[in-house]
């Protein structure tokens, strides 16, 4: 028998960035609430095994490709190279930083945190059992299941094999291999592509679909084949793998491009990055009621699943973008709705993507193929970055902004960049759509100059008639 662990207003199973916000919002709500963590710390993958370390890592990349071209620009040095060994410490400081303002956020709030693994135990209990010791239950008026994803493995791969691996593993490499390949062009491959390319591996990448980062607008996904073929990266689309083969003298890959001939490629390490699968291991949420559509919790609008008071936040849930903001504002939802608030459900058509390669990639909206496709009279404009005077101060040489927007009144149906600082300039396109502006709207905010965000000022003005600087 479980001991009693006290009562709750709600109980939050996983303390990533869906759970840990849900939970911090639900605290300065006045709700007595209860964080449950498996993991020795709160943050989740995105804190532990995700945008955090693959950020500080690319940051490393970043400044190491600077140091390299500084000459350039009339900054010397001599003999820049990797220490990996510092810049994984680097990356852990980050996370340990990040992990403790998280702790302290949560402690501000007055949420109680239970170490262990959460289960459910109907709809109004949840038993954690700690790594050692006892478990206790405890009482909850509602629940929020929080319990994210974990990187899918491809069945006919052998991860007994250290030589192949998932980005779990990839964030602690010891050494920088001769030659990697990356299986999936998704978010996660292309920006270890990106790292690992600077950190002077070979690098190859292998998609099955016909191009690169394939959420993306098309244009977008055609820009950046050419800047990784321009980096050396041999990107093979439309290419799946069939086969990989442990030997001693690496993994034999045997790749087949679609409608051509397979061939074998001997690689040193392969990343398996071809997505990521919801965790609800001894979750007890099938035994509880609730509804699953191929592994994903099935949640309303307002994030409640079948079960009543049982709610589902994140990477867990069906239709949500697998990504750590959509699992906070998911989060927020979810904690208001439960405080008997009346949020307005998270609009998964203005959810921004981010993809923190070099270049950077970032969207928001429609592209201009789903616009087509539902139906829109579609308008576009696209400005290069090398037009503009801060890109050529930064020595960027390619990359655009792209608007596209419905043809009658000019309303912006959805931006995509590629270019330095996309993933930040993305944001002024967030708040362009959320307040439904036209492109006339756009055009007539006066941007600071010399900068960046000039791009979109100026795309804009190429859907109104005329950007000036082209
Ligand atoms: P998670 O972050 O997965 O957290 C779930 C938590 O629940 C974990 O801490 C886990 O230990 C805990 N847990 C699970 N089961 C139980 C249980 N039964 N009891 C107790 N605890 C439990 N997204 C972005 O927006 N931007 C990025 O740049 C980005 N980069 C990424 C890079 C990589 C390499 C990866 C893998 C992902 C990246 N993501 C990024 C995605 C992002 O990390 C996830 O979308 C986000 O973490 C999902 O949040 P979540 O709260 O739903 O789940």
């Amino acid at each position: 028998m479980a001991g009693s662990g006290g009562s709750y207003d709600l109980v939050v199973i996983g303390g990533g960035p869906g759970g840990y916000v849900a939970a911090i919002r639900a605290g300065q709500l006045g709700l007595k609430t209860a964080l449950v963590e498996k993991d020795p710390q709160p943050g989740g993958t995105c804190l532990h095994r995700g945008c955090i370390p693959t950020k500080a890592l690319l940051h490393t990349a970043h400044v190491l490709d600077s140091a390299r071209e500084g000459h350039h620009i009339g900054v010397n040095v001599e003999g820049a190279s990797l220490d990996l060994g510092k810049a994984m410490k680097y990356k852990g400081g980050v996370i340990a930083k990040n992990a403790k303002g998280v702790e302290y956020l949560l402690k501000k709030n007055k949420v109680t945190t239970l170490a262990g693994h959460g289960k459910l135990e109907g709809p109004r209990k949840v038993r954690v059992q700690p790594k050692d010791g006892a478990a206790t239950t405890v009482d909850a008026k509602f629940v929020i299941l929080a319990t994210g994803s974990v990187p899918t493995r491809l069945p006919f791969l052998d991860f007994s094999d250290p030589r192949i691996i998932t980005s779990d593993e990839a964030l602690q490499l010891k050494s920088i291999p001769k030659h990697v390949t990356i299986l999936g062009a998704g978010a996660v491959g292309v920006e270890f592509a990106s790292i690992l390319s600077s950190f002077g591996a070979k690098v190859t990448v292998v998609e099955m679909l016909d191009r690169l980062c394939p959420v993306e607008d098309h244009e977008v996904s055609a820009e950046l084949l050419k800047a990784y073929k321009r980096r050396k990266i041999d990107c093979r689309v439309s290419t799946r793998l069939e086969k990989a083969e442990p030997k001693k003298e690496g993994i034999e890959l045997l790749l087949t491009p679609e409608g051509g001939k397979s061939e074998t490629l001997m690689t040193d390490l392969l990343l398996c990055a071809v997505g990521r699968s919801p965790y609800t291991e001894g979750l007890g949420a099938t035994e509880a009621g609730i509804k699953f559509d191929r592994g994903f919790a099935k949640v309303d609008a307002l994030q409640k699943t079948d079960v009543d008071n049982v709610y589902a936040i994140g990477d867990i849930c069906n239709e949500t973008p697998l990504l750590a903001h959509a699992a906070s504002a998911e989060g927020i939802v979810a904690a208001e709705a439960i405080a008997g608030q009346r949020p307005h459900g998270v609009n998964r058509d203005l959810v921004p993507w981010a993809t923190y390669c070099h270049p950077e990639l970032a969207g928001v909206g429609l592209t201009e193929h789903q616009a087509k496709e539902r139906g829109y009279a579609v308008k576009t404009a696209k400005f290069p970055f090398p037009a503009l005077g801060k890109a050529g101060i930064l020595r960027t040489n390619s990359g655009f902004f792209k608007i596209v927007s419905e043809e009658r009144y000019g309303e912006i149906l959805g931006v995509h960049i590629i270019g330095p600082h996309a993933t930040d300039l993305i944001s002024e396109a967030c708040v362009a759509l959320g307040l439904e502006s036209t492109a006339a709207d756009l055009a007539h905010i006066v941007h600071p100059h010399p900068t960046l965000s000039e791009g979109i000022l100026e795309a804009a003005h190429g859907l109104l008639g005329g950007a000036i600087h082209i």
